[in-house]
């Protein structure tokens, strides 16, 4: 029965990794909300505006972020 099993736990592999983000979203200064017109939406790295969850292509970065986010490497899409 579901009651049985053990309750799920995360793994070393789990800390290892959250305290990497932590320190990787520490150095951008990301944030989880815009800031004022700039977010990752509207953001040259952001590789799918259309998706409200993309891939940020910034060297530093490279994770999935929302589209509301907001990072201090926060760049403008050129109009050419
Ligand atoms: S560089 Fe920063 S603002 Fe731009 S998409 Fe990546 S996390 Fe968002």
């Amino acid at each position: 029965m579901a009651d049985d099993l053990p309750r799920p736990e995360p793994k070393e592999i789990d800390e290892k990794l959250s305290v990497q983000l932590r320190h990787l979203a520490e150095d951008a200064v990301l944030r989880g909300d815009p800031h004022g017109e700039e977010k990752c939406g509207n953001c040259l790295y952001y590789i799918n505006p259309d998706d409200k969850i993309s891939y940020c292509w910034h060297s530093k970065l490279r994770i999935l972020v929302g589209t509301n986010w907001w990072c201090q490497w926060w760049e403008k899409i050129s109009e050419e």
